[in-house]
């Protein structure tokens, strides 16, 4: 930096900057004092929602279901961070997509990265592949993940700005009998939910070579019909043609009906795979339409994609979920081309949908055993017989707050336990244990050391769920 000269001017000069700047600083100091604290918004950023305790039989549900499907059809579970570098959804969804144009939550880190909330999850997983050398696997590699992602979108019901999808993917399978298994995996999550009736929807919007030509095709056509499209569209006939075909404006849909169909435009390999699909489909017993205008939005699509419907008009305002072929993804990311295909169901559209269709939520085993306690010595001997009867599989609950009897009585009342143990100062002195049968309102004392064997055969070992916090899926590991 060039040195000032201390002239007697400059001297001055610097003298007034220090009294203006004190005098700011003080000044600034002062308006710190008196403002007062910004208040907290005690609510959630707009399109983003809490998922309270009464809602989570439901995500339960969705998340058996779908952990229950991986593990039968052989997807391993995978979780990648909710957060990437920016220019991964670039390269991978697209430019001139609605995603990376206008939807992206984006920001810069401290360390000074460009980074952006996941606003769909095959983008990272395919990331993971590369960077964990997934390829030396044995093929299909297959995953599967269930997590957030992000849209900068206008909410509405079930559109929001956080919301939540499970996601299943498989590489290195070029055959479309992986489409097909993929489709019947996306059903049947959906079905076994208890969401019947579905509509699968498939199209083929070919490879890069074929699309080419279709693409010039479409958007000759698009070109002749500009001024019926709306404003979006105009701007998408430049950026992104095939958008066009599934805008949700009547006008667009008007002239998207009579566009040129990418099926009609398929090279020989790509239309011998759509066909095949279809055979397989048709083998597996699995209905569908083909749909000329499903395109889906994101740009690493090739050849087969399809949609998830609710199979009744009411329920089809959006779709439950979607996917398809991304062949080229892999490599254009910098990995060794690897075909491979995909889905994203919404966790948050499913559930609003067996909410609609009445589906029974899961039901998480209810404790069958209360435990209640007397003084203090029994409080203290309580607290270990509790995770003794839990080591042992047994659901107990327990009010361990509650000084009186009467009181604990009347939670296990209002629990609708079979049994209730009571530990009083006596008991806990004697070893022995009350069991209390609940429906007749016998009592009989026991010794305590046989407390979790007599527990056990008076709830018919049978129907006694056993819990081992195993790491399996569920928790529950299995019935005796
Ligand atoms: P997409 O890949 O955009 O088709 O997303 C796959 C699925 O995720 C959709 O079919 C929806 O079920 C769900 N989804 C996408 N965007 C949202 C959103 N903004 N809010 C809720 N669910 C969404």
């Amino acid at each position: 930096m060039a040195k000032v000269k201390k002239t007697k001017k400059n001297k001055k000069v610097v003298k007034k900057n220090k009294l203006v700047h004190s005098e700011k600083t003080r000044k600034e100091k002062n308006k710190e004092i008196k403002a007062a604290p910004e208040p907290v918004v005690l609510q959630t950023l707009r399109g983003m929602k809490d998922i309270l305790p009464e809602e989570q039989s439901f995500w339960d549900q969705v998340r058996k279901v779908s952990e229950r499907l991986a593990r039968d059809y052989g997807f391993s579970r995978i979780d990648t961070p909710i957060v990437e570098f920016s220019n991964l959804f670039v390269r991978s969804v697209g430019e001139g997509t609605d995603i990376v144009e206008k939807e992206m939550y984006n920001f810069i880190t401290r360390g000074g990265d460009k980074a952006t909330l996941r606003p769909e999850m095959t983008a990272g997983i395919a990331r993971a592949y590369i960077q964990h050398g997934m390829q030396v696997l044995h093929k299909p590699v297959k995953l599967f993940s269930i997590g957030q992602a992000y849209r900068y979108d206008r909410p509405q019901e079930g559109r929001y700005r956080e919301f939540h999808q499970i996601n299943y993917d498989a590489f290195g399978e070029l055959d479309p009998i992986l489409d097909a298994q993929m489709i019947q995996v996306a059903s049947r999550i959906v079905q076994n939910l208890g969401i019947k009736s579905i509509q699968v929807q498939v199209n083929s919007i070919g490879c890069p070579a074929c699309r080419k030509e279709y693409r010039e095709l479409l958007v000759n056509y698009l070109e002749s019909k500009k001024q019926k499209l709306c404003q979006d569209c105009k701007r998408r006939l430049e950026t992104n043609p095939m958008r066009v075909l599934d805008c949700k404006e009547d006008k667009c849909y008007q002239v998207a009906v009579n566009a040129p169909q990418s099926v009609d435009h398929l090279c020989e390999e790509c239309r011998v795979h759509f066909k095949t699909l279809l055979e397989y489909l048709d083998e597996l017993d699995l209905p569908y339409v083909i749909n000329p205008q499903l395109v889906r939005g994101l740009d690493y699509y090739t050849k087969t994609v399809f949609e998830i419907w609710s199979g009744d008009e009411e329920g089809r305002k959006t779709a439950l979920g979607g996917g398809g072929r991304y062949d080229n993804l892999i490599k254009t990311l910098g990995g060794e081309a690897t075909p491979a295909i995909g889905f994203g169901l919404g966790v948050e559209r499913l559930i609003i949908e067996m909410k609609r269709v009445q589906a029974k939520p899961y039901k998480a085993p209810r404790p069958r055993v209360f435990l209640a306690q007397l003084g203090d010595l029994a409080k203290k001997k309580s607290l270990k017989m509790f995770s003794e009867l839990e080591k042992n599989g047994i659901l107990v609950a327990e009010s361990f707050g509650r000084g009186s009897l009467k009181s604990q009585l009347r939670v296990a009342d209002w629990l609708g336990v079979e049994i209730t143990l009571i530990l009083g100062q006596k008991e806990a002195l004697d070893g022995t244990v009350i069991v209390k049968n609940m429906a007749t309102g016998v009592q009989e004392i026991v010794s305590a050391e046989k407390l979790i064997d007599i527990i056990k055969r008076k709830l018919k070992a049978d129907s006694v769920i056993i819990y081992h916090n195993n790491g399996n899926q569920n928790g529950f590991s299995h019935v005796v």
